[in-house]
């Protein structure tokens, strides 16, 4: 199948395995960066049942085979799968725990949309009117090293409002009502780190205004863009369009413990 087909666990298993080709190919990843998940369908997406198809550690993302992948629950227990999984699966889990609405989860290190989490520099002025249709807000992370309890806090904090994240001195993180979703939203991500480079040695570039990004996010709301987007952004505070639950309003402390829980957990 291709990325824009069907959840069964052999389809999500080929679909994962076809986006880590993408990402390596695109220069989005180098090597065995980079790690990549998506729900299963479950009795249950949105309890304790839910399952996660997740790529393992240490292995080259382009290269990877449907057997690879490692199938855990939301606590981190693996179900199937021979190897470790990702050592970022806390990343990941906590993501799932706080945003029922996303089905996907994409972290890489594209170079460019990167080098603006080292430098620092915003990434989030609105130059591009796609870019606040498909991305919203971009949103960075301060940094935690690779792996660790803070990184999975911090990120869980900051994804309760946003479906990008760079994350400082390291990469990004995007997530998506499937996965085609949030490796777009990777794709766009570096598209708009490359344009928005152009535009600063061009000498700067004139933003959106406040009226017309408004307008945009109005149109997003309103599902304008379906073809593109196939579950339409919810802009904070807003109810997901197909969940039907709303999005919370997750803070530290929360994420926190949904952290804990995890590390109490057996990850394998
Ligand atoms: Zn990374």
């Amino acid at each position: 199948m291709t990325l824009m087909g069907g959840t069964s666990e052999i389809a999500l298993r080929r679909a994962i395995v076809d986006a880590g080709r993408k990402l390596y190919q695109r220069g989005l990843i180098a090597a065995s960066d980079g790690n990549i998940s998506a729900l299963l369908e479950g009795p249950d997406r949105h309890g304790g049942a839910g399952r996660v198809l997740v790529t393992p550690s240490a292995v080259w993302k382009g290269e990877m085979t449907p057997d690879m992948l490692l199938v855990v629950d939301f606590t981190g227990k693996r179900l199937k799968g021979d190897r470790a999984a990702t050592s970022e699966l806390p990343m990941h889990l906590a993501v799932y725990r706080c945003r029922p609405d996303v089905r996907a989860v994409v972290h890489a290190h594209p170079p460019l949309a990167t080098a603006y989490a080292v430098a620092h520099t915003h990434l989030g002025e609105p130059l591009l009117s796609e870019v606040v249709l498909r991305l919203g807000a971009i949103e960075r992370v301060a940094y935690n090293a690779p792996s660790t309890e803070q990184l999975a806090t911090s990120v869980a904090a900051s994804v309760a409002d946003h479906d990008v994240l760079l994350l400082a001195n390291h990469g990004a993180l995007t997530v998506g009502h499937d996965l085609p979703d949030a490796l777009g939203r990777m794709e766009t991500l570096e598209h708009f780190a490359t344009i928005s480079l152009a535009v600063r040695q061009l000498g700067g570039g004139i933003r959106l205004s406040d009226s017309q990004v408004a307008e945009l996010r109005a149109l997003a709301s309103a599902g304008r863009f379906a073809a593109d987007q196939p579950q339409p952004w919810s802009p904070p505070g807003q109810p997901c369009t197909t969940c039907d639950v709303w999005r919370q309003a997750v803070t530290a402390k929360v994420a926190s413990e949904v952290v804990k829980q995890l590390a109490k957990a057996n990850i394998p």
